[in-house]
């Protein structure tokens, strides 16, 4: 490199408003290093902040200290530190700190002024290369250098294209916005803690600010609950595979299973099916929960950005070779609004098998996901259930809820049936394998019984293993039902489809006509038989709720009265 500016090294913008923006600026450091020790250059980090500040906190939440900045940034491989000083340092603001930037740019003329791009990084930069007349590459992905130009790649024409960008001859320095996950290819720097205050160079930056310039009047740090994403451990991204709203719904689903944050690519922002909040990559946050699922998303740079300090990332795309893959630690080609729905009941089952478990083992212990409290509460908080709206579900008061979240009370079993109800669960996860084969193969015995009736039609052949069958069942004119030798338990719903049905429930007589339907506990002794002088016709439902059993094999709930929803 021949340029006499190089020999002025590069410069990277320290953000000490917080320390994960500090971190970012760490990056784009560790990205400058690797580049100044190709050329034999040095990096210098500036710092600005008020002089009192220099050793100590600056005065708002979450702001990194000068004193522990620099050690950073010495730590971090750069040669010096530059701090600029001035009473109004104070309270970070873009026109100011661009000002004086700038002006110490225009004396020192280093080769590159490095910022991270945040929001402030790109103002600053927007705002002190013009102040220099000097070229921004915005967005660069990486710095490289070729010959005796510096080349910025930077995603264009909407990320269709990584474009490679340098500056005009004879600009001075260059600006560029560089992106906080930069990469720096392998050997991040490991520099031996070399602290001290010689290679820290202090100036005191005399400013004349105009009255009428705009003044900050108050400052409040982002509230918890904007920061859930940021700091969730499970997040769920959807893209445009999700094609509208309903769909995207899948993805909330999903996360509300999961007990997960939902986000989104760039589309369904634009598209208005989620707030701009909760949008993932360049423009928009950047996340490193432990798992990540990236549905319907086709993998552009700039959304994957956000996302590569994800522990794990599981993408579904119906197409093979969709970028997103190439980033996935696991990838399923298939069609999400297929898929979605399975894997939202695989989770939820999971976590109310979990559940019931604790429950019935009495556990008091405390595992990585917290106690059995902790888990309701994160359910209910995961689907945006007050605790009266849970108690409401879960046929309980508001005060018991209460108790049970802190761990002071176990709740019934009805109480985890009730849950599962409204979770849409199927409370056959309750029991365990050898249950669920037992019952399975009650279940199927009953059906080959019922069906050998010379009465009945089925009309789900084949479902003898499942919850909810049905029946045609003809009852000869004014001729009783012949009774079956075994009694179904559960559910049972009939609908007369010709002529008039006599139906005796414990004992107790109704008439039913065509059109007319009844729904009862299949427990409870009944008869059936035609008033009609032609053939009466009925389409009988049996559902068996196989979690609804106790250890005796009775149904847990009947005797309290509840019965499930039939679902047809
Ligand atoms: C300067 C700049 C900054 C940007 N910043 C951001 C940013 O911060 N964040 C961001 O997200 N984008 C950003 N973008 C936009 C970005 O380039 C992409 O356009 C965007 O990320 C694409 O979103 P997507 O993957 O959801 O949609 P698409 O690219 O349209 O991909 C949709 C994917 O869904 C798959 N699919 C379709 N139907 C189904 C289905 N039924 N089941 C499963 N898969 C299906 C398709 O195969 C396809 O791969 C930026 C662009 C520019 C130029």
């Amino acid at each position: 490199m021949t340029n006499e500016k190089m020999k002025n090294g590069i410069w990277v913008f320290g953000d000490l408003r917080h320390e994960r923006l500090f971190r970012f600026s760490l990056n784009v450091l560790a990205k400058a290093v690797a580049l100044s020790r190709l050329e034999g250059l040095k990096t210098v980090m500036v710092f600005l902040g008020a002089p009192d500040d220099a050793v100590q906190s600056p005065n708002h939440t979450g702001a990194v200290s000068l004193e522990i900045a620099s050690r950073e940034a010495f730590v971090h491989g750069a040669d010096r530190v530059c701090v600029l000083e001035n009473d109004q340092f104070m309270t970070p603001l873009c026109d100011i700190f661009a000002e004086a930037l700038a002006a110490t740019v225009k004396q020192h003329a280093p080769m590159l002024m490095l910022f991270a791009l945040t929001d402030f990084g790109r103002e600053m930069a927007s705002r002190a290369a013009r102040i220099c007349h000097a070229g921004l590459m915005a967005d660069c992905v990486d710095l490289q250098i070729a010959g005796d130009r510096i080349v910025g790649l930077c995603p264009a024409w909407g990320g269709e294209i990584m474009a490679e960008i340098t500056y005009v001859d004879g600009h001075g320095t260059g600006f560029a916005t560089v992106h906080p996950q930069i990469q720096t290819h392998g050997d991040a720097f490991k520099g031996e803690d070399r602290v001290t205050d010689e290679l820290i160079e202090r100036i005191t930056v005399q400013m004349d600010l105009d009255v009428s310039r705009p003044r900050l009047l108050s400052r409040s740090p982002e509230p918890a609950e904007h920061r859930k994403l940021e700091e969730a451990e499970i997040v769920v991204v959807g893209g445009a595979g999700l094609g509208n709203m309903e769909g995207f719904g899948l993805v909330r689903e999903l996360a509300a299973a999961v007990g997960g944050e939902v986000a989104a690519t760039r589309p369904p922002v634009l598209l208005h099916w989620i707030d701009e909040d909760r949008l993932i990559g360049q423009t928009g946050k950047s996340v490193r929960p432990n798992l990540l699922f990236s549905i319907g998303t086709s993998g552009a740079i700039q959304y994957t950005a956000g996302i590569t300090e994800s522990k794990t990332i599981v993408a579904v795309n119906r197409d093979a070779n969709a970028p997103i893959f190439q980033v996935a630690d696991l990838g399923i080609v298939a069609d999400a609004k297929t898929l979605l729905p399975l894997l939202t009941t695989r989770a939820k089952q999971v976590v109310m098998r979990k559940l019931a478990d604790e429950l019935s083992h009495g556990k008091k212990t405390t595992d990585e996901q917290g106690s059995f409290g902790a888990k309701i509460q994160k359910i209910r908080k995961s689907r945006d259930w007050t605790v009266e709206a849970l108690a409401k579900a879960t046929g309980q008061t508001p005060e018991f809820m209460a108790l049970v979240e802190s761990d002071k009370m176990s709740p019934p079993v009805s109480f985890l049936l009730r849950l599962a109800g409204a979770l849409d669960v199927d409370p056959g996860t309750f029991l365990s394998r050898e249950e669920q084969t037992a019952i399975r193969d009650q279940r199927a015995q009953a059906f080959i019984k019922r069906t050998k009736s010379y009465s009945y039609e089925t009309l789900t052949p084949g479902a003898e293993e499942s919850h909810l069958r049905a029946f045609m069942v003809t009852i000869e004119s004014h001729h009783a039902h012949k009774p079956v030798e075994y009694r179904h338990e559960r559910e049972e719903f009939i609908f007369v489809m010709e002529g008039d049905l006599q139906f005796v429930l414990g004992g107790k007589p109704h008439v039913l006509k065509k059109g007319e339907s009844i729904h009862f506990n299949s427990d409870i002794p009944h008869k059936l038989k035609s008033l009609s002088n032609e053939p009466t016709r009925c389409l009988v439902m049996l559902y068996t709720v196989s979690g609804y059993l106790n250890e005796n094999r009775r149904p847990l709930l009947c005797s309290s009265g509840f019965l499930p929803r039939l679902r047809i």
